[in-house]
Order: structure tokens, then sequence, then C-alpha cells
């Protein structure tokens, strides 16, 4: 099935707002097997509407509308898609009754302008939405089904996964599975070359790599007629994945980070952490206090910008800094080993290094950058030397030391 995604709402056109919308359904569309071919954005108007909509039944079978079912005059997308399949537009009682509690709930006036909120197109099926006014509907007319939902975002988000994509579904004789492998420590054309056997031979189940912002990740996944050998279908699959990519894989799971991987180990393990940090100032510390439950292991975060404090707060040796300076392995291990002792964790980190875009030498380069570690004793260093802006070498840092520290203490590939 094939499905086209409108767009409705003067603001998307002005640069105002992001088409999140359409991102989000394409994505969850993708999830079941469900192609989109366009992705077409529109201001209010009616004319643009109808044409968009006569286009769209000639190529799509799915059709989903956001945006333009609030109660104000220039909300008319509910409309337009009844005059365009040729129905009224009636009164549905329900949503009349929704419409009056919820406005008797909030002790606010219900006027004629919300109550267009409650008619929908003659043989509508109602989507409720629980985070508004604005109802959606589905309707299925001509072998084409028509999704039409509002536009906030919050209020699409339940909407499409409690009851447009359930009701997709069952419309197919197929069942779709996925799982999301998370990888680090390797670039994005590393990655591909590493799991190219398998993206070359593939069918089913499928393998996919998307590069986001927040990490690298492969999709894998399958479709059979029952949902769940869909499911079972994924589990060599991935089994060869960890194999191709080894310890660069860390987690399975949509949007999982490192350091979820790093506080749930710690905390099934019942050890505490602690971060001394000089070039990230506090980016590493706030990246564990991030994860929910991260108390039940992180101790306390230094912050060591200056030589001074390097010495005052971890106990880092003047000689060492005199010796080696700031940004160097002794200093490294010594800031580790003063923020274990200091903090009476099990596990500490450390991060030094030059973050540029000034204070670089020939010795001493920007994005050069040494990480600390200090594991029950026993102690470990590594040097990183990172491209770009202040902003990303500072970023990249608090990832290759959580991601050393997850490989130092050999982290399982946990299922989130
Ligand atoms: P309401 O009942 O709130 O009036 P509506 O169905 O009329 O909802 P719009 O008025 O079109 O929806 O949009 C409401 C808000 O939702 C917009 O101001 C915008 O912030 C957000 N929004 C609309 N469309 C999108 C979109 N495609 N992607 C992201 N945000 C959107």
């Amino acid at each position: 099935m094939v499905a086209h995604i409108i767009s409705v709402g003067t603001e998307l056109l002005l640069g105002e707002v992001v088409n999140t919308n359409a991102t989000f359904i394409a994505n969850e569309l993708k999830n079941i097997g469900i192609s989109v071919y366009h992705i077409n954005t529109l201001g209010d108007n009616e004319q643009r509407l109808l044409d968009e909509l006569y286009s769209a039944y000639k190529e799509s079978d799915i059709i989903i509308t956001t945006g333009g079912l609030g109660p104000t005059k220039d909300d008319l997308t509910k409309e337009v898609v009844a005059k365009s399949l040729g129905l009224d537009m009636i009164l549905y009682e329900d949503e009349v009754e929704k419409l009056k509690r919820y406005f008797k709930d909030r002790e606010h006036e219900l006027n004629e302008g919300n109550m267009t909120q409650a008619y929908f197109p003659n043989t509508s099926e109602i989507i409720n939405n629980p985070n508004g006014t604005a109802s959606g509907c589905i309707i299925n007319k001509n072998n084409k089904i028509i999704i039409v939902l509002p536009g906030p975002p919050r209020e699409i988000k339940p909407m499409i996964k409690q009851t447009v994509i359930p009701y997709l579904e069952k419309l197919s004789s197929r069942y779709f599975a996925y799982k999301t492998i998370n990888v680090i420590g390797v670039g994005e054309s590393k990655m591909e070359e590493m799991v190219m056997p398998l993206i070359d031979s593939q069918s089913n189940p499928t393998i996919a790599p998307y590069f986001k912002e927040s990490g690298l990740t492969l999709r894998v996944m399958a479709s059979s007629d029952d949902k769940n050998k869909s499911e079972k279908m994924l589990t060599p699959m991935i089994e060869k994945v960890h194999q191709m990519l080894g310890e660069n894989m860390y987690a399975i799971g949509d949007e999982i980070s490192i350091e979820d991987c790093v506080c749930r180990y710690l905390i099934e393990k019942n050890m505490s952490i602690s971060t001394a940090e000089s070039c990230t100032g506090g980016m590493l510390g706030s990246r564990i206090i991030n994860v929910s439950g991260a108390s039940r292991c992180y101790k306390q975060g230094y912050i060591t910008y200056s030589n001074d404090s390097k010495l005052k707060l971890l106990g880092v040796k003047e000689e060492t800094l005199q010796k080696y300076g700031a940004v160097s392995e002794q200093t490294a291990i010594e800031m580790a080993i003063g923020c274990a002792k200091n903090a009476n964790s099990d596990i500490a980190i450390s991060t030094t290094g030059v973050a540029g875009p000034d204070g670089g030498t020939d010795e001493k380069p920007v994005g050069l950058v040494y990480v600390g570690l200090y594991i029950k004793g026993n102690t470990y260093v590594k040097k990183f030397n990172i491209f770009g802006t202040r902003q990303r070498i500072r970023r990249i840092t608090t990832s290759h030391a959580l991601d050393f520290l997850r490989r130092t203490i050999n982290i399982p590939v946990y299922e989130f």
C-alpha cells in the first residue's frame, strides 16, 4: 500500500513551524511496511487542498492529512475532504457530548466555532483525541482510506499510535516487526562497509542504516503473515549483525544512548560512578544524570577547569601538571583517581583536552583529548583526536568517555 501525507497549515509554509508531523507519520508507516510516495505541505487554501486531494486519490491508497481541524474559519480540512469525496458533513452526537463535557470541566463556554468540531464527513469513523478537542476521522471510500488528523504534534502522536496504526495493520495480511541496533565507535561509511554483505543479500528481514545526530543505527525489519513469526525472524539477523560489528554494537532499542547502558549495568552490579571534567565542563555528568534512575549509581561530579581546581579538588600533583601539562595522560589518570577517592565511588571518569578554537599547539593540537578511568583500583587512559568546533569536540568527548568505560568493563549488548 502506498500513502500520501498532506500537511495543512500556512505557518508551515512560512518556515515558522517545522513539519515534524510528516516525519513522525512517515516513520510510523514505514514500521508497518507502508511506503510513503508523497509528503506535501499546503497553506489553508480550499482550492489547493482540493487539487492536492484529487491528485492523491489517483496515486495513493492511503491519504493522511494533518492540521486545519480547529474551531476557526480558516480550519477547513474536514469540509474540503468531504467535498472531494462527495460526502455531507454531519453532526456526530457523541462528539457533541464530548465537547460539552470538555468545556464544562474547564468552565469555558462552548461557542458555535467549537461545535464545528463535532461535524465530520458522513460515514467517518472517529479517531479519539486524548489531548485536545479536535477529534480526527477515518473515511473508507472507493478503496481509498482518508485519515484526517489535527495539527498539534502532541495530539496526533497518541492518535496515530492508538488508532491509526492498528487500523491500517488490520487492512494488511502482513505483520511487520523491527528492531533498532545502536552503534558507536565507527564512522558511517565504516559501519555500512562492515555490514555490506548483509545489506547486499537482504530480502526479508531487511536491514537499513540510519545516520542521526544522536548516533548511528541499523534498522532490521521482517514481515510475515504472523506477528510472532516476524519477531522471531529478527533474531538470527541481529546475531549476524552483532558478529560483523563486534563491540561497536552497544544496544538494541529505539533512541538508546551509551549512558542508558552504563547506568543500567552499574545499577545491576550495584556499582557507583563519579566524574571529573575539565574540557567537557559538566556535560558528561549531565548526560549520566539525564538517565532516569541515575541517582542509583551516580555519586558526584567535579568541574575542574583550572589547574588550581585540579590540584585542590582532585589532588592532582603540581609536579604532574608542570611536567606533563593539564592535557596529558598523567593528569587524566590522577584526576580519575582523585575523583573516585574523594567521591568514594567504584568508578570515576575524567576528561581533559584542548577544545579550541584557540589554545592548540603543535604538540597539543585542538581536539586532543585524554579520558581517564578509575575502576576499582585499576586505571586506564585513552587518547583521542577529535575534529570540529569547540561544541562538537566537547560533545564527542563525552561519547568517547562513556564508550571507553563501556568497552573496558564489558557492558553487554542490552535490549531495551
Ligand atoms: P487546533 O485544534 O489546535 O486549532 P488544528 O487541527 O487546527 O488544531 P493547526 O491550527 O493547523 O491545527 O495547527 C496547530 C499547531 O500545531 C500549529 O500552530 C503548529 O504549531 C502545530 N502544527 C501544525 N501542523 C504541524 C506539522 N505538520 N508539524 C508540526 N507541527 C504542526
